[in-house]
């Protein structure tokens, strides 16, 4: 007979999922109601404003979409680019890749600001291309960039956009929380979240927020937006203000109970905090990593504090490394993508994830695993370094 699925518990520091809260998981399991129930409406208006809070913004068309990361990408291309459009894209990971596809799936024509894998966006390059596209319609950047680790300079880019009279598109997944984010000042028109990075739930949620111009830019569409799922125009029966909360779609209870439990602790920490907290993990991080002789594939200065992109040594078994951080410390950190599979690893310090504990574990974990490989460091050397930090 199949058993019931027991998860081995492990402690998350790749690139999501990260730890999950434990009051989060606790919120998770209690009793589903209806999605139309009166106490749930309640429930989600404390979430669209405890959203709002998050993203700093007063739009009022600020929801979790019903799936995760990449179907609040959708919901942005989805909605903003019609046949024709023109849409910079920015490429300096993974991420933005997704981005092209989404504009050409829409119709769109993108056109391409492409940046060194582990760089920031380039300001100047966006500049130009602006510049050169008076036609382009949408400017679309991902702002922390988690297959690498760098993190891009969203207020300036959507300052320029906005000077170009061009929409922005900005992927937020993981510097919601994390990482200073500013929607109404900075002006960002759209964005997207993930709900398992630094938001402490776990997969499956996307907070999305959509500016009075892009409200407008939807309304102004000349065709009917081509996912039936993902259009707001249709999803804001249920979730908008002032809505009939109509049927739409069966809401995900639980993993929205889920989301409202994280959102209360981000409250309760204080957004700034969050913010510093992440912060100060990562130069304990950073401290005891490079201690270790280890060297960061970003540049300082543009480093994402909550993805740690390091070089593997010379020598080291990648996959076996790993496999031992897994089995003998059940610790999960990330691989390569792309062009630094096999060079690099990702360490995520995300939401709960981000403690001096997991810090200072992850870091003897590390040390002894590189020492059993014959890696050459002096033992207890990284752990100090990160005290020192924290000290
Ligand atoms: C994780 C991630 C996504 C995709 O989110 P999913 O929840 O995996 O669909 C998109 N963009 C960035 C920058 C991410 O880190």
């Amino acid at each position: 007979m199949i058993q019931s699925f027991n998860p081995p518990v492990r402690t998350l520091m790749g690139p999501g999922p990260s730890d999950i809260a434990p009051r989060v998981l606790a919120a998770m399991s209690r009793p589903t109601i209806g999605h139309l129930d009166p106490a749930f409406i309640q429930m989600m208006d404390e979430i669209k404003q405890m959203l709002q809070y998050a993203f700093q913004t007063k739009n009022e068309l600020t929801m979790p979409v019903s799936a995760p990361g990449s179907a609040g990408m959708e919901t942005c291309f989805v909605n903003l680019v019609e046949p024709g459009d023109k849409v910079i894209v920015c490429q300096n990971g993974v991420f933005g890749g997704r981005m092209k596809e989404n504009v050409e799936r829409c119709g769109g024509v993108a056109v391409m600001v492409e940046d060194d894998w582990g760089t920031a966006v380039s300001v100047d390059k966006v500049q130009a291309a602006l510049e050169q596209n008076p036609d382009a319609k949408v400017l679309a950047f991902v702002h922390a960039e988690t297959s690498t680790g760098a993190i891009s300079d969203a207020k300036a880019l959507c300052a320029l956009a906005r000077e170009h009279d061009c929409l922005t598109i900005v992927d937020a997944v993981t510097s919601l929380g994390g990482s200073e984010l500013r929607v109404d000042e900075w002006g960002i028109d759209a964005i997207y979240s993930g709900t398992q990075k630094c938001l402490s739930c776990p997969p499956g949620i996307s907070p999305v927020s959509f500016s009075e111009r892009a409200v407008e830019a939807v309304k102004a569409r000349k065709t009917s937006v081509p996912s039936w799922f993902l259009d707001t125009n249709l999803v804001m029966g249920y979730w908008g203000a002032g809505a009939k909360r109509a049927y739409h779609h069966t809401a995900p209870v639980n993993a929205l109970y889920a989301l409202h439990e994280g959102l209360v602790m981000l409250q309760d920490e204080g957004l700034e905090n969050a913010w510093a907290r992440h912060d100060k993990h990562h130069q304990a991080l950073r401290a005891g990593l490079e201690a270790m002789g280890l060297k960061f594939l970003v540049a300082e200065g543009e480093r994402l504090p909550q993805l740690n992109s390091v070089f593997i040594p010379e020598g080291v078994d990648d996959a076996a490394l790993r496999t031992t951080l897994l089995n003998d410390y059940s610790l999960e950190i990330g691989a390569g993508l792309g062009a630094f599979a096999g060079k690099v690893w990702r360490i995520g310090l995300m939401g709960a994830a981000c403690t001096q504990r997991n810090v200072m574990f992850c870091l003897m974990a590390l040390e002894n695993t590189l020492l059993a490989q014959g890696i050459s460091l002096e033992a207890g050397k990284a752990g100090q370094a990160a005290l020192a930090v924290y000290q």
